[in-house]
């Protein structure tokens, strides 16, 4: 039926053959996320915001991600990687020097989530080439989490030329290859199937703010959860509703002393950060997780963006990314006392403590058109300027705690100098 004959049908029966019938036609019409979410609504009713959000994104046949996960200029959003190569390669840096803080281990394993297109990947192989001298002795190896089969791909291009081998018998890996450096690549569908048990970096750079968020609002009834249902008024359409009563998130979720009306909660960036603290505290290593988020202040942050504008987060799922500021206050908490934290840290007090604007002086030096002069200080602004990713997005580590340690010379006075600072959350230690 046509869309207005089939909302006088919703509208004017009550549950019966000829609504299903009408429900059944509108679904039809729907894209392919919203028109499996409309079934399953009227099935089970409402699902709470993460579900949807992991329906949208992660859908295996039909999510956001999975089918095309639009990172770059032709895509949906850019990010710090795709804007200058200088971001990734002060990144490389930042592992190296964390390498060599800890004694320059026999071998790392860097686990990338979430690379998108492998530019940073890219940029960091770079620096560890450049870095050869240094890590020579060293068995590097990258291991990418990605559940984007057309990503996948992508960086698989980028990275190796193409030249993979899928389901190889001697890795638990999805995908493997070689960079055009020369260092083995392993591709994963999820962080559970990486080997553990060695020394291990973490990575994810925007990737905890595509993670399924729960919301949560304050009402005079005490906490209830947001939950995604049908619009009963408009065919094919989506809305929030509350939920008429606390829910398990409402009580595991929101703390006693929580002041904010609104709280998103992350519960899978919980898990992973739990994850990854335990990996470093037995196996050492340290993780770099660099966001757009707060410390635990802000409330209603869920945002669509297509073709680079914000897009309404019901509107056609699956078509839009979607995403949620990360709270940082909320990961620390999580890490359990396991590991060190250090940050938030604003993105361009981590990159000037990186050395960009030396990186920057020699860059422009060494490039004598002015095109790409400009492009070089465009660029920059772009990743420093406040107005622009400079404030917004933050730099998050995780360390194990003797990293930050500071010998006591009375207890062990065989102790070297203390320990050097990390890289990025103080001034430039590396030059
Ligand atoms: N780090 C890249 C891409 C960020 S976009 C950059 O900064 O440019 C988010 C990335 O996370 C994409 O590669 C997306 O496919 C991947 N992703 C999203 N949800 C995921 C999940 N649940 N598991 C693994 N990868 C996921």
């Amino acid at each position: 039926p046509a869309p207005a004959a089939a909302a006088a049908a919703r509208r004017c029966s009550g549950a019966g053959g000829e609504v299903e019938a009408a429900a059944a036609g509108s679904s039809r019409r729907a894209g392919g996320v919203l028109r499996h979410l409309l079934l399953k609504l009227r099935a089970t009713g409402p699902v709470t915001v993460a579900e949807y959000m992991r329906e949208a994104l992660t859908n295996p046949g039909q999510g956001y991600y999975t089918r095309r996960g639009g990172v770059g200029e032709g895509g949906d959003f850019i990010t710090s990687p795709e804007i200058s190569q200088v971001f990734g390669e002060l990144i490389g840096i930042w592992y190296v020097s964390e390498w060599m803080a800890t004694g320059k281990p026999a071998a790392f394993q860097l686990v990338e989530l979430g690379p998108g297109t492998g530019t940073l990947t890219g940029d960091i192989l770079r620096v560890f080439k450049q870095l050869a001298s240094l890590l020579s002795k060293c068995d590097v190896s990258i291991h990418l989490v990605e559940v984007s089969p057309k990503l996948t791909e992508i960086q698989a291009q980028t990275l190796t030329g193409g030249k993979v081998q899928l389901n190889p018998k001697d890795a638990p890996a999805y995908m493997k290859g070689v960079s055009k450096t020369g260092i083995p690549i392993y591709w994963y569908r999820d962080i559970q199937d990486v080997p553990q048990g060695s020394f291990s970096f973490y990575l994810a750079h925007e990737f905890l703010d595509a993670l399924p968020i729960h919301k949560f609002q304050r009402t005079e009834k005490g906490w209830r959860e947001v939950l995604v249902d049908i619009d009963p008024e408009v065919p094919d359409q989506l809305r929030f509703v509350l939920s008429p009563s606390r829910t398990p998130a409402t009580e595991n979720f929101i703390q006693p002393e929580e002041t904010r009306d609104h709280v998103e909660v992350c519960p899978e960036a919980g898990v992973l950060i739990q994850r990854l603290a335990c990996h470093i505290e037995k196996d050492g290593g340290a993780a770099l997780i660099a966001d757009y988020g707060h410390d635990g202040t802000k409330t209603d942050t869920f945002r669509g963006f297509r073709n680079h504008k914000l897009h309404d987060v019901l509107r056609a799922p699956g078509t839009a990314d979607l995403t949620a500021d990360v709270d940082f206050s909320y990961l620390r908490k999580m890490a359990q006392g396991r590991t060190a934290t250090l940050g938030p840290i604003k993105q361009r007090d981590f990159l000037k403590n990186m050395g960009i604007d030396l990186r920057l002086q020699v860059l422009l030096q060494n490039s004598s058109d002015s095109a790409t002069r400009e492009q070089l200080l465009h660029s920059y602004d772009m990743l420093m300027n406040p107005k622009n990713m400079g404030d917004c997005f933050n730099f998050f580590a995780l360390l194990p705690h003797h990293r930050l340690a500071h010998p006591n010379k009375k207890d062990n006075p065989q102790s070297k100098s203390p320990l050097p600072p990390v890289a990025g959350f103080a001034e430039l230690v590396l030059k």
